[in-house]
C-alpha cells in the first residue's frame, strides 16, 4: 500500500456531466436562466416525492431562504442539534433569531427529543432536525412534538439525499427540506443547494428571496429585499446528471458501508453506526466512535492513520462549545454530545473504493485499536 492515499472523500462523475457542461458552454447558458435548471429542479422534486424544488447557491442559502420563508425574525428561537454542521445554526442568526441546541442520541446521533421539548418556550418558532452523516431523523415524533406546540419542521437533509424515513424520502418529511450539493456530499454541482416543499405559497417566496426579492412578473419591480442565492445553469447541468445516477451514488455508500461493518462489526472498542428498522441511511459518512477515548486520544488515533494514508475527520464540534455560540447554554445539558463528538471520526466513503481497499483501511484500524 506503499504510496496510497485514501481522501475522506472524492465526487464521482461518471455520467452526463461533462457532455451537459459542453452544452450550457456551447449555448452560452451559463447563468442562472437555462435548461438545466428548470430540469434539474423537476427532477430533484420528483425523486424527493415532493412537489415543489428550489435551487440555490448553497446548502446554508437553502438553510436561510427557508427560515425566511417560515418568517422566522429577531426575537424568535429555533431549536437545531448541537451536534451538527455550524452552517444549521448560523443560517438562524442571519436571520435575528437564536439557536438553541439539542443533545443528540446516542445511538442515531439525531437530536434528542426528550431535550428538544425541554427547550420549547414561547419564543420557539420553529426546529431543524438534522439527518446526520445520512441516517433520517425520526419525523414522525418530530412532527408530532411540533404539531403539538404549533411549529414549524425544515428538515437539513444536507448530508441524506435518497435516505429514506418509512419508506419516504427525506425531501417529503415535513414542510420543506433543504439539501447541500457541496463537492463531498451525496451528489455534488461543487456549490449548490436545494430546497423541497408542498407548499406551493412558501416555494414562491423561496424564489423571490432567492432572486434579490424580484417580482415574477413585473420586471425590476422589487417588493421585498431578496438576495443573490441563485444557482447556475453551468452547476444545474452537473446537478441533472449526478442526479440521473442517484442509484448509483447511493447504492455505492451503502456497499461501502455494508463492507466497513462486517470488518468492523466484531470490534467492541468500536461504536459503528446504526440503521433503524424503519430507516434507510445513505451513510454519507461511514463513521466510527472509539469507546472510552478522549479527545486527544482520538486526534493521535486519527494521526496514525494519516500515516497509513488514510484520511479521516473528527466529528463535528458541537456548537454549544463553538466561540460564537458558547455560553448560551450549560455544557452539561449535553452529555451524549460531548462523549461522541470527542470520540467520532469519520472515514473514507465514497463510491468506487473497492473491498480491497476498505479491508486495508479496516486492517489499519484494527491494529491501532488493538496497539492503543
Ligand atoms: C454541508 C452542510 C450544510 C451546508 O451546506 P453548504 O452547501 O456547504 O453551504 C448544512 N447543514 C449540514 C448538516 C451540512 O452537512
Amino acid at each position: 500500500m506503499e504510496g496510497k492515499f485514501y481522501p475522506v472523500a472524492v465526487p464521482v462523475f461518471n455520467g452526463n456531466e461533462k457532455k451537459y457542461v459542453m452544452d450550457c458552454i456551447d449555448s452560452t447558458w451559463i447563468s442562472s436562466t437555462g435548461k438545466y435548471i428548470t430540469a434539474f429542479e423537476e427532477a430533484f422534486a420528483a425523486f424527493c416525492g415532493a412537489r415543489y424544488a428550489v435551487s440555490c447557491s448553497n446548502g446554508t442559502t437553502a438553510l436561510h431562504l427557508a427560515l425566511l420563508a417560515n418568517g422566522v425574525g429577531s426575537g424568535d428561537e429555533v431549536i437545531v442539534p448541537t451536534l451538527t454542521f455550524i452552517a444549521t445554526a448560523n443560517a438562524v442568526v442571519y436571520c435575528g433569531a437564536k439557536p438553541v441546541f439539542a443533545d443528540c442520541e446516542p445511538d442515531t446521533w439525531n437530536m434528542n427529543l426528550e431535550h428538544l421539548e425541554s427547550l420549547i418556550t414561547p419564543k420557539t418558532k420553529g426546529i431543524i432536525p438534522v439527518h446526520l452523516y445520512g441516517h433520517p431523523a425520526d419525523m414522525d415524533a418530530v412532527n408530532a412534538l411540533a404539531a403539538k406546540h404549533g411549529l414549524f419542521v425544515i428538515e437539513d437533509a444536507a448530508e441524506a439525499l435518497g435516505a429514506e424515513y418509512k419508506g419516504r424520502r427525506t425531501g417529503s418529511l415535513s414542510g420543506c427540506a433543504t439539501f447541500s450539493l457541496f463537492g463531498n456530499k451525496i451528489i455534488t454541482t461543487g456549490e449548490g443547494g436545494m430546497i423541497t416543499t408542498d407548499d406551493e405559497q412558501l416555494a414562491a417566496k423561496m424564489r423571490t428571496l432567492r432572486g434579490q426579492g424580484i417580482d415574477p412578473v413585473r420586471k425590476y419591480w422589487f417588493p421585498v429585499i431578496g438576495y443573490n442565492y441563485r444557482l447556475t445553469n453551468l452547476q444545474a447541468a452537473v446537478g441533472l446528471a449526478q442526479l440521473e445516477n442517484i442509484d448509483w451514488h447511493v447504492g455505492e455508500r451503502v456497499r461501502v458501508a455494508s463492507l466497513y461493518e462486517s470488518m468492523l462489526r466484531d470490534e467492541s472498542g468500536l461504536t459503528l453506526p446504526v440503521q433503524k428498522d424503519w430507516a434507510k441511511n445513505v451513510y454519507w459518512m461511514f463513521s466510527i466512535v472509539l469507546n472510552g477515548y478522549d479527545e486527544p486520544q482520538r486526534n493521535q488515533f486519527m494521526a496514525m492513520l494519516k500515516q497509513d494514508g488514510i484520511e479521516t475527520r473528527p466529528f463535528f464540534y458541537p456548537m454549544h462549545v463553538l466561540p460564537p455560540y458558547e455560553g448560551l447554554q450549560s455544557h452539561e445539558e449535553f452529555p451524549v454530545a460531548n462523549r461522541i463528538a470527542s470520540q467520532g471520526l469519520n472515514v473514507p466513503t465514497y463510491g468506487g473504493l473497492s473491498e480491497a481497499d476498505i479491508q486495508y483501511i479496516t486492517g489499519r484500524i484494527k491494529h491501532h485499536l488493538r496497539n492503543e
